[in-house]
């Protein structure tokens, strides 16, 4: 694992394939990046907004025409299955047009016309903006940041996760050369280079997109810098709740994907199941055959749907969680091999109990356990201080609203997989799972500050 300490060069190897070593990467000396940005934040913010987007427009012809190879990059570099790898880059690209939509509604002048003086409310750049990435999403979650931040006038370092160092720099050299000098840069390193990145009082704006621990130690450090914006993105212990008039077989297979997609390491994997108890064997059956179907595979092809996870660390965690004493409907088992290929190979389990409600899963192991009503599923279901997101299976729309009222969580879906996020709509948790929901749409609303104009009438010529 890379800890919260300087990296000064390293090499990666595919999580799926042990004998590729990937190109030596040397940790960025970050003085040098704080100071190129500071330096380029008046004229990056004074760039007209149609001039910042003609800079994103080119960037995004260049990222589709680099498309496949990033998305090969993303499979090679932290194993994600190919399909979607190149699922990541069409949103990488995608997000762009939504981004610039958003930019546009964002700066749009706005009069104010009832006070005392005619008004109006400008938003002004921030100043240099930090985007730290994880290495789940390598390319897809910082980049979001990223393009907003830059069509915002604030010039962004991107630190991205050192898992996925190699790819990230190919895709930071395309929007790199797109732009003016220090505009945006890329720092590679690990949590030191992270975090003195995010201290450092030249940087106007932190993106996190992380771990709990890490997003409270920035919160915590960064507190007496209020000026400073802090938008956190953070993990999820996300449940569904299966109900007793629900399509069984529609729930079984979106769980399946919920815990197996990215090998389980997504902020938004279905890690804990709650399901009527008149219903629970048939349930369980259907749900043992689902996650059945997931076993894994070679990330670079396209049949694959179960990668391996990132690391041997990530393993270990696994092989303990699965050596619990406990009601194994499908027992744990990493065979560290698939198509003939060494890497951090495990397949899915499922377990009967709930375990810990405050510690992400991140691995592909799903609880289940039943409940005799809908009062006793949300008491469950809300012992979880996360609330990024909820699945409920019914068919009732009464029942839905009954059980939406009360969840707490940022991003709730009525029969389809937690896991199931568009970039059209906004994304992010409450709770433990981070704050302002700055994933998803409309970043752009923490890149500016308001700045309110009165004009005593007639005065100005
Ligand atoms: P991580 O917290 O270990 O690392 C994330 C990034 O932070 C990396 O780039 C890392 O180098 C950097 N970092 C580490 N210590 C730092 C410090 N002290 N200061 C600044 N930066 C530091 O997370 P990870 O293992 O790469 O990713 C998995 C985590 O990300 C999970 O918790 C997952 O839920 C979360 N995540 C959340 C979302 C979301 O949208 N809510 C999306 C994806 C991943």
């Amino acid at each position: 694992m890379f800890m919260a300490s300087e990296l000064r060069a390293w090499r990666n190897r595919s999580p799926g394939d042990l004998s590729i070593e990937l190109p030596e990467i040397r940790a960025t000396p970050i003085e040098p990046l704080l100071a190129n940005a500071a330096g380029a934040a008046r004229s990056w913010a004074h760039t007209p907004l149609p001039k910042r987007v003609e800079g994103l427009r080119s960037a995004q012809t260049e990222l589709l025409k680099a498309k496949d190879g990033l998305a090969r990059g993303i499979a090679v570099e932290i194993g994600k299955p190919i399909t979607e790898a190149i699922g990541e880059m069409s949103a990488v690209i995608g997000k762009i047009d939504l981004t610039i939509e958003d930019a546009r509604a964002h700066f749009a002048a706005q009069e104010v016309t009832n006070g005392p003086h005619p008004a109006s409310i400008r938003r002004l750049a921030r100043g240099p903006a930090v985007v730290i990435a994880p290495f789940n999403f390598p390319l897809h979650l910082g980049n979001g940041a990223i393009v907003a931040h830059l069509l915002a006038g604030n010039p962004v370092i991107f630190k991205p996760s050192p898992f996925a160092a190699v790819v990230a720099a190919q895709y930071a050299q395309i929007i790199a050369a797109a732009l003016p000098s220090g505009v945006f840069q890329l720092a590679q390193g690990g949590g030191g280079e992270g975090q003195a990145l995010c201290l450092d009082s030249r940087v106007r704006a932190v993106c996190f997109t992380g771990s709990v621990p890490v997003g409270r130690s920035l919160a915590q450090s960064l507190a007496a810098d209020f000026a400073k914006e802090l938008a956190l993105e953070l993990g999820g212990r996300n449940g569904a709740i299966v109900c007793a008039d629900a399509d069984l077989a529609l729930a079984a297979e979106a769980v399946a994907e919920g815990a197996c997609l990215t090998c389980g390491q997504r902020c938004n994997a279905t890690s804990r199941v709650l399901v009527d108890r008149r219903v629970a064997p048939e349930f369980e059956e259907l749900l043992i055959a689902a996650v059945g179907k997931f076993q894994p595979g070679d990330p670079l092809l396209p049949e694959t749907n179960l990668g391996p996870l990132i690391s041997a660390a990530a393993v270990a965690r696994y092989e303990q969680l699965a050596a619990a004493r406990a009601d194994w409907l499908i027992p744990g088992s990493a065979p560290k091999e698939a198509g003939g290929k060494r890497g951090h190979y495990v397949c899915p389990a499922l377990r009967r109990g709930l375990t810990a409600h405050d510690a992400e899963c991140f691995v592909p192991i799903v609880e289940i356990e039943s409940f005799a009503n809908l009062d006793e599923s949300l008491i469950r279901h809300n012992a979880s201080p996360f609330g990024l997101t909820a699945s409920i299976f019914t068919r009732s729309a009464e029942t839905f609203q009954r059980l939406v009222d009360e969840l707490p969580v940022g991003n709730v879906y009525a029969n389809i997989a937690t896991t199931f996020s568009p970039s059209t709509l906004p994304f992010g948790g409450l709770g433990l799972s981070g704050n302002g929901r700055p994933g998803g749409r409309d970043f752009i609303r923490f890149t500016t500050v308001e700045q309110a104009l009165q004009i005593r009438r007639d005065s100005l010529t």
